[in-house]
């Protein structure tokens, strides 16, 4: 007896129902509160922005984490020599973190939402959230910095004095943003010379998927590019991946926009707008009809996911 259909019967469709209903209660289950749209909208360069994606899920290698996972390493603070290692600890309560709020004039926002919350990802979104926004990319900064010099202490024994750390991360922020003037100042005027630049800027707040593809039939693989840039058409992150298998152009693209659905669901990305270039796909995720080929099956699963989240569709940039 088969509980996941009306009849009791398997079939394809509630098969691969019951599949991805597990992959979307697994990616739900590690969802975590918090701002993510803000952090993802942060004006910094997209290495910081990742940085704070890891912090803030908890993703980052510190002693206490890594002694958690039976990893044998001191559990003292590189950076001050004392205290465990945690990121509570790193970010907020090491003497060298602190001088360094202090320096970057982030001393009372600091201390104010640590008295406030009890956890290191509540603290940060309580923190950006209270930041005004010309500020969040140079306190994003702070707490990059910190973790590079941390790393930097750890692995070449480098050493050097709080202003030094801020101004490192200052500086990186300062020099991104006057890159993106110019990149946008030279798209623009690129833009105005190429009418067949069909590539548009998703509207704020929202970010805009780009998914492509490339068949290796000899190797029997397929290759997936993503990128994701925001409203201002600033790159944000980018994934690339090869898989194997014979699929055809339709297939390929289809497991292209399904693999970006749970890849950018896994970074909390929200009001994300897909775009493919495969009219077909567009198309078939748009119809009614049930298709029990392998290619509707994997467009299935496109439509599960596409429905739990929050404002998804579908351009086709050569319609
Ligand atoms: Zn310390």
């Amino acid at each position: 007896m088969w509980n996941f259909s009306r009849h009791g019967a398997y079939t394809v469709k509630s098969g691969y129902y019951q599949i991805m209903n597990n992959i979307m209660n697994h990616t739900q289950a590690h969802q975590k509160d918090g701002n993510w749209a803000k952090l993802w909208h942060i004006s910094t360069p997209p290495k910081i922005r990742s940085f704070l994606w890891r912090a803030a899920r908890d993703y980052l290698p510190c002693r206490i984490k890594l002694q958690s996972r039976n990893i044998q390493v001191p559990s003292q603070c590189v950076t001050c020599e004392s205290g465990l290692e945690n990121n509570w600890h790193i970010f907020i309560d090491c003497p060298y973190a602190k001088e360094c709020w202090k320096v970057a004039k982030f001393e009372e926002l600091v201390s104010q939402c640590a008295r406030e919350e009890d956890s290191f990802p509540k603290w940060l979104f309580k923190s950006l959230n209270k930041c005004p926004t010309t500020g969040q990319p140079n306190f994003s900064a702070v707490l990059w910095s910190l973790w590079r010099y941390r790393n930097e202490k750890l692995w070449n024994g480098v050493s050097r004095p709080p202003h030094i750390t801020v101004s490192l991360g200052f500086d990186m922020v300062l020099r991104w943003n006057q890159a993106q003037r110019k990149s946008i100042q030279g798209q623009n005027s690129i833009s105005r010379r190429n009418e067949n630049v069909r590539w548009t800027k998703p509207p704020e707040p929202s970010m805009k998927c780009n998914v492509d593809t490339a068949l290796f039939k000899e190797q029997r693989a397929v290759g997936f590019g993503t990128v994701v840039r925001d409203s201002m058409g600033n790159f944000m992150v980018s994934k690339t991946c090869v898989t194997c298998g014979l699929f055809d152009v339709k297939e390929a693209e289809a497991l292209a926009l399904l693999d970006a659905f749970k890849w950018t669901s896994s970074l909390e990305l929200q009001d994300v707008i897909f775009e493919t270039d495969s009219e077909t796909v567009v198309k078939t995720i748009r119809s009614k009809n049930v298709d029990y080929t392998e290619f509707g099956s994997i467009i299935f699963g496109c439509g599960v996911q596409s429905n739990s989240r929050s404002s998804p569709f579908f351009q086709n940039p050569t319609c």
